[in-house]
């Protein structure tokens, strides 16, 4: 029995790669030092694996992102990749890549583009490279289909054509691994978890067939079970790597069809996506009977790449030590690996008990009130009390409104000033009373300048917030924060999920103070800004033990009662942001509709409010043909989503759906500092409004303005007023 590990995070346990990178783009750190800082950093992961696994990758490494380095090594932008400007040019500067989710995670990578014509070639040996650099290890690679998969540019049909074209090219760089002395190669193909059509199964199949006479391949997936496995049975693979813990339906088809003895099965038994202690005896139990059923050879693995868990639990000594020895990260799975291994071969040890012998009382995390809440609830508690039509009467009655109306999405600039006094608060240096002052000075600016430059429904900024999802999770119990627990959302840039452990609970209300002083200083409507359940859990790590729809019903139970004080205050529009919504979906098509299901009752739960309040909700991607049946579901009364960026594409998709609420497509993009001009927004609108029925439009810009200056802002909310009047005065 051999243990194997993968994707360990590159951030470091003290977030080096993103102090080395980002003080070499301020020319704090020479090229010199980053390269020798990267390296250590590299000897650091592989001895950390060394330490505890019998094998691992090696070359898993990048100054940004992988699939930007494969696009590299492909020659689909063949720069010098030893010429750091021009390599961060692709990853950042102003022509930089598209960035995009990975699968259904938080990380984003950089989107290739090809097209037709794109000719493939080894440009840059990265994983030779690598291994003639650091040694032992298997080299790793980023698959070709995952690679296709993920890029743009070219017609879902192309795809097998554009595989067998790049099939010599992997060829290629497997023969020259196999020549330098590599043992396997291991290739990630996560893509395989998602819904493939025939067509790239075959090619698929042809592109392995001849890939595997070139090196020992091991094939890893993961994220999801593979609908296909059995076609990958007699390729010439030396390793199947599966996802036994996301990919559920593996095991049935283990059971089905087995597994071919030539093989080895890399089973992926430790959680690489959450983050609670692996129950060991269960594992190997589970093993023991999946070697048993194929009579396979079976390595033990992390079932997801580790990079989706924080480096290490133990710096956190502020976290309960009653949680904390119930989670582990990302050293921790290692460790696991370990002891599953030992509990295999040599049986229960000390060392295996210890590991799940959790000692402390965990009752303060329960809250029979919350339980009996959501036990107790019935389908009426889903729905508002009227239907749209009757809603939509009483909201116009009551905002008098005028057609277009125009408004933001929640947020304004965050700048230095604010992100500095946010600080000094936390860490004591001013008052409560300092700050919620200081928070109101921003506000009373803001209603200000709302006024005056014509917007119809105002906000109050968002300035006491850093994240949309961390201000809610620390107003509530049940959530827990660690300080050093940082993963990378893209190129340097880090976060920290919060982990909901227990009940959860709204001690206070969270919102209604900022938005009441907002709303006491204007006849115009102020628009209340929640973020809604199912995105505080996509960018959180969430308890398993009661089911995830569970936990989404009490947080939104506690975002209801912050409706309800909402309207008691007085404020007649609210907003609950679910920019997650879709993320969050699963991989396979076929595991949506009881994912929506609960995901848009969780929303309607928090939004059931009175008819005459106006529920927004807002999300920004651009992918919306294949959700806008999810969308009507969550019975919003308006939704404000992205439609500059990606232009007719959004708009389109509403033509083949008669949507039947109201809508604020987008007008203009909040991601670029270019000030859009009266005309192009007024642009983006017209396409828009011939799809729209006029009653049924907003006008607002694609997505919160917290990133922007406010010599961005200025000018082009200006611009957007005056389109909104240019529309109003044409359709009179
Ligand atoms: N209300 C939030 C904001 O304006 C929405 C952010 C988001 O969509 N991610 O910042
Ligand atoms: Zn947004």
């Amino acid at each position: 029995m051999q243990t194997y590990a993968y994707g360990y995070p590159r951030l470091g346990e003290s977030r080096e790669f993103k102090r080395l990178i980002e003080g070499y783009w301020q020319g704090k750190v020479s090229e010199a030092d980053l390269r020798d800082g990267l390296s250590a950093l590299e000897q650091y992961r592989l001895a950390t694996y060394a330490q505890f696994v019998d094998a691992y990758p090696i070359g898993e490494m990048t100054m940004y992102d992988n699939m930007l380095d494969t696009a590299i090594m492909l020659g689909v932008y063949p720069i010098d990749p030893n010429d750091l400007d021009a390599y961060f040019a692709l990853a950042r500067g102003a022509d930089a890549l598209p960035m995009t989710k990975w699968f259904n995670t938080n990380y984003h990578y950089l989107v290739a583009h090809l097209d037709a014509q794109t000719a493939f070639r080894l440009h840059w040996n990265k994983p030779l490279q690598a291994f003639q650099q650091h040694g032992a290890g298997y080299p790793y690679l980023i698959g070709p289909y995952t690679f296709l998969r993920l890029s743009r540019g070219c017609a879902p049909d192309q795809l097998p054509t554009l595989l067998e074209r790049l099939t010599p090219v992997y060829a290629e760089i497997l023969n020259s691994l196999k020549q330098a002395g590599a043992a396997y190669v291991h290739i990630d193909e996560p893509a395989f978890a998602l819904d493939a059509p025939d067509a790239e199964v075959n090619a698929i199949c042809a592109a392995y067939q001849t890939l595997g006479q070139h090196a020992p391949i091991l094939l890893m997936t993961y994220y999801d079970s593979v609908d296909f496995l059995p076609h990958l049975y007699d390729l010439p693979l030396a390793g199947v790597g599966l996802d036994l813990v996301q990919g559920k339906r593996n095991f049935e088809t283990l059971a089905q069809h087995g597994f071919p003895r030539d093989k080895v099965l890399i089973a992926g038994v430790v959680d690489g996506r959450n983050v609670w202690k692996t129950d060991l005896r269960t594992a190997a139990e589970r093993v023991r009977t999946l070697a048993q059923q194929t009579g396979a050879t079976v390595w033990l693995a992390n079932a997801a790449p580790l990079m989706h868990l924080p480096v290490t639990v133990q710096p956190e000594s502020a976290l309960d030590p009653a949680l904390k020895e119930r989670v582990a990260f990302a050293k921790e799975r290692l460790q696991e690996l370990r002891l599953l291994k030992t509990l295999l071969t040599d049986g229960e040890t000390d060392a295996v008990r210890a590991w799940n012998a959790y000692q402390h009382a965990t009752d303060h995390w329960r809250s029979p009130a919350v339980q009996q809440r959501v036990a107790s609830l019935t389908p009426d508690d889903f729905e508002r009390a009227a239907p749209y039509p009757e809603r939509d009467r009483l909201q116009r009655e009551r905002l008098n409104l005028p057609p277009f109306p125009t408004t933001t999405i929640g947020s304004f600039p965050q700048t230095p000033e604010v992100r500095q006094m946010r600080q000094a608060y936390r860490t004591g240096k001013i008052t409560a009373e300092e700050y919620d002052a200081y928070i109101q000075s921003q506000i009373r600016g803001l209603i200000a300048f709302q006024e005056q430059i014509g917007l119809d429904v105002l906000v109050h900024g968002e300035f006491e917030r850093t994240d949309m999802v961390e201000f809610f999770a620390e107003k509530m119990d049940g959530i827990a924060f660690t300080q050093q627990g940082w993963l990378l959302s893209y190129g340097t840039r880090v976060y920290r999920p919060p982990i909901i452990h227990g009940d959860v609970v709204r001690t206070a209300p969270m919102t209604v103070k900022e938005t009441a002083y907002a709303q006491s200083l204007t006849q115009k409507p102020v628009k209340g800004m929640l973020t809604g359940p199912v995105t505080i859990i996509a960018w959180s790590y969430v308890r398993e033990d009661i089911p995830v729809e569970q936990v989404a019903y009490q947080i939104a139970l506690a975002l209801q009662d912050e409706v309800r004080d909402l309207e008691e205050a007085g404020i007649p529009i609210i907003q609950i942001d679910e920019p997650a919504y879709r993320e969050k979906a699963p991989l396979k098509r076929a595991d949506w509709d009881a994912y929506f299901r609960w995901a848009a009752q969780a929303f309607k739960l928090a939004a059931r409010a009175k008819p005459e309040t106006q529920i927004h909700t807002h999300m920004c991607y651009s992918d919306f043909n294949t959700v806008l049946q999810y969308i009507d579901w969550m019975d919003a009364d308006v939704i404000t989503i992205e439609a500059a960026r990606a232009k007719g594409e959004v708009i389109s998709a509403f033509e083949h759906y008669n949507y039947t609420r109201q809508i604020g497509p987008g007008a203009f993009d909040v991601h670029t500092p270019a000030v859009p001009s009266v005309g192009s927004i007024e642009a983006v609108m017209t396409r828009a409004i011939r799809v729209f029925p006029k009653e049924q439009f907003w006008v607002n810009p694609d997505c919160g303005l917290k990133t922007r200056k406010w010599d961005e802002v200025i000018p082009a909310l200006k611009h957007m007023v005056q389109a909104a009047r240019n529309l109003r005065e044409r359709q009179a």
